[in-house]
Order: structure tokens, then sequence, then C-alpha cells
């Protein structure tokens, strides 16, 4: 860590938790976020204002104006645009210790197993079922850690997924489910910050080996009432994904 640096990430380096040594494993490490809208906007700029070195960005979306009530990554100039050339756009804004590459595009499930064994941790900041189901499975196969979030109208939930603990799929057992979206079902803007910002905190906890990370607990939040309920979740020894491990 050069002089800039070390002024940079004062704040983390005077954690015991973290110090020099966890701050060094952030700037070696690779996130991938897939999703740059209402999650992927504050777990990303989260991230890279923490110094994880290398950031990989997939989305097929170009931001659209109804977009910029919750992603805050992306600003008025940015309708029209990639959302990943945005959020790159912004992550380099504020630290250009971090190297980005930006995917435009979803990635078909090759692309994703692809995508998944070079990163350190997966951050699913999508908003469909059968791209989360996909996910889950390339990394549960590839046992990369998986930061988990979602959230429709009130309502939200976060989870960690570790390799050989129960996985997403233990969590839902209907793949062919069907959900409310925000775009039908709407969402309040902050509560996504709120979310993303706890995927970029436990993506970190991953990351550096340190606290106790939400691994075999969801998260449930209800915004309006203004209260958090833990579930524990366990393995589901007939669970499709991940017995096998
Ligand atoms: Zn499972």
């Amino acid at each position: 860590m050069n002089d800039k640096q070390k002024l940079r990430y004062s704040r983390h380096l005077l954690l015991p938790e973290l110090g020099v040594q966890g701050q060094e494993i952030l700037l070696d490490s690779r996130a991938l976020i897939i999703g740059a809208g209402g999650l992927g906007s504050p777990a990303a700029l989260y991230l890279a204002a923490a110094g994880v070195g290398q950031l990989d960005l997939a989305d097929g979306d170009a931001v659209e104006l109804s977009n910029l009530q919750r992603q805050i990554a992306h600003g008025t100039q940015d309708v029209g645009a990639p959302k990943v050339a945005s959020l790159q756009h912004a992550i380099e804004a504020i630290n250009p210790d971090v190297d980005v590459t930006s995917l435009a595009t979803y990635l078909d499930s090759e692309a994703l197993s692809e995508a998944v064994a070079k990163a350190d941790v997966v951050l699913d900041c999508t908003d469909n079922f059968p791209t989360r189901f996909a996910i889950n499975r390339a990394c549960v196969d590839r046992a990369v850690p998986l930061i988990s979030a979602a959230a429709v109208r009130g309502q939200g939930q976060i989870a960690v997924f570790a390799p050989r603990g129960p996985c997403y799929r233990c969590l839902y057992s209907d793949e062919s489910a069907t959900e409310d979206t925000c775009a039908e079902r709407g969402v309040l803007g902050p509560m996504l910050g709120v979310l993303g910002s706890w995927q970029a905190l436990e993506a970190i906890k991953v990351l550096a080996d340190m606290g106790q990370s939400l691994a075999g607990r969801v998260v449930l939040f209800d915004a309006l009432a203004g209260e958090w309920r833990h579930m524990n979740l366990p393995k589901d020894p007939k669970c499709p994904v991940c017995a096998k491990y």
C-alpha cells in the first residue's frame, strides 16, 4: 500500500478486525456484481470505496428515467446509456485503485459459470427468480460465496450462501415460481440502499474473514414496520443443487 492508499483507507486500517492485512486482502480481491440497478448501485459503490481491487459488473439493461428513483449510481444524463457503463463511470470517480470490467449483457449459463469462477465473492443484485437460481447453481458448482438480496414494495431480504452450506435452492424449492416485480408492484427506493449496502458489508466480511457472516441465516426486512427478522436456514439434504457437495 502506498501513502495515498494508507490515507484513503485509514479508517479501515484503524479497525483491529481489518487493519493493513485485511485491507491488502480487499485490494487483491475480485467481486462479481450481477445487476447494476437498485441493489447493485450501492453495493458496487461501497465495494469500490472500500478498495475491493477488481469489480466485474454484469447487466444488459440501459438506464431508464424510472430507474432514477432508486438506482443511485445513475444520473439524469445517463438515461439511455448501458447501466454497467454508467456504474463503471461512478466507480472510477470514487476510486481509481479499482479495476472494473463491464459486461453489458445478460450472462448465459456458460458465461455465468466462467465469470463466477474468477470471483472471490458474487453479489446477486438481480430482480428475478430464474436468474437467481442460475447464479446460485454457478456459485455452488464453483464453490464461490454468494451474497443475495431482494426487495419489492416495502419488504426485503438478505442472505449469504457459503460453499458447502445451505444454498438459495434450499430456501426456495419451487424453481417455476413467479414473483411480484418492482415494475409491477413498486418498491421504496431507500430499502434498496439499505439492502445493497448490507450486501457490500457482508461481501467485505466474507473476503476479509471478519466477524460473523450471515451464512446459514436469512434476514427478512419489513421496512414499513421497521422490523428485521433473522431465520436460520438449514441445508436441505435433498436439495438438487447443493446436496451432492
Ligand atoms: Zn441447496
